[in-house]
């Protein structure tokens, strides 16, 4: 989107090279190469199985690499100084299914991360929490129980709850993919906020008429390697490789 290329420094948030990953024999990643402008908004396609979820969970050592480096905020993640708290305080992650704490409160589960990990005040998480909540709309949820909302209310308070440690950069996988139809465009529409704010986030996402309008740049991935990159309107509307145009005739 243009506003928001307008806030790129050209700073890389996140730069991945040789990227390897296996899983025993199977190597899922066989050697990526990505680099993330900071503001920058990448959404990551590709079929079932080709390594997305692989390729984002090493981004913030949620997988230990087989080979290759990641740097993410100008820290190398594979390092043995790198400390893998810090890390994980400057990358958000969002995935498909929730995972909220259904013995506390909305707002309880906002405040937790910021109080135990960054050492807030109660009362500091508790203004930021509302103000996260007001700004997913769920300002009225505050102490409410997870199992009273809906799927796309969790969503967003999973997503505020990411919001609530301040991190750099937001990795969503797969965020609306276990979502009634009906509840898909109240979560787009908040990832579509944070777009526009300058967040930089890599989205892994099926959603390709949302990954057309809101990111600056499409990485398609199949067989764990980056197969074709670029801006939307050129990978969606003229894809150059066979296999890109294969999954986009499945999907569009
Ligand atoms: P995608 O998100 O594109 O569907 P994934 O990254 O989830 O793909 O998976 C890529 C491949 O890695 C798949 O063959 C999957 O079975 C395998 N894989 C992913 N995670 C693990 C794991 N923890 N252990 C073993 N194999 C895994
Ligand atoms: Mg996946």
């Amino acid at each position: 989107m243009t506003e928001n290329t307008a806030t790129h420094t050209g700073t890389p948030a996140i730069e991945v090279a040789g990227l390897r990953k296996s899983f025993g024999s199977n190597e899922v990643l066989t050697g990526i190469d990505l680099v993330v402008a900071e503001g920058e908004v990448v959404s990551v396609i590709g079929p079932s199985g080709s390594g997305k979820s692989t390729l984002l969970r090493c981004l913030n050592r949620l997988e230990e690499p087989s080979g290759g480096s990641v740097v993410v905020s100008g820290m190398e993640l594979t390092s043995q100084q790198a400390d893998i708290n810090v890390v994980r305080q400057n990358i958000g992650m969002v995935f498909q299914h929730f995972n909220l704490f259904p013995n506390m409160t909305v707002l309880e589960n906002i405040m937790l991360a910021p109080v135990d990990l960054r050492k807030k005040s109660r009362s500091e998480a508790r203004a930021a929490g509302l103000s996260l909540l007001e700004r997913v709309g769920l300002s009225e949820k505050a102490d409410a129980r997870p199992a009273s909302l809906s799927g796309g209310q969790k969503q967003r308070v999973a997503i505020a709850r990411a919001l609530a440690m301040e991190p750099k950069i937001m990795l969503f996988d797969e965020a609306t993919s276990a979502l009634d139809p009906e509840m898909v465009g109240e979560v787009l529409q908040v990832i579509r906020d944070l777009a526009a704010s300058g967040m930089t986030m890599v989205l892994v996402t099926h959603e390709m008429g949302f990954a057309r309008e809101v990111c600056d740049r499409v990485v398609f991935m199949d067989g764990g390697t980056v197969v074709e990159q670029g801006a939307p309107e050129q990978v969606f509307g003229d894809p150059q490789q066979t296999r890109t145009q294969e999954f986009l005739s499945k999907v569009l």
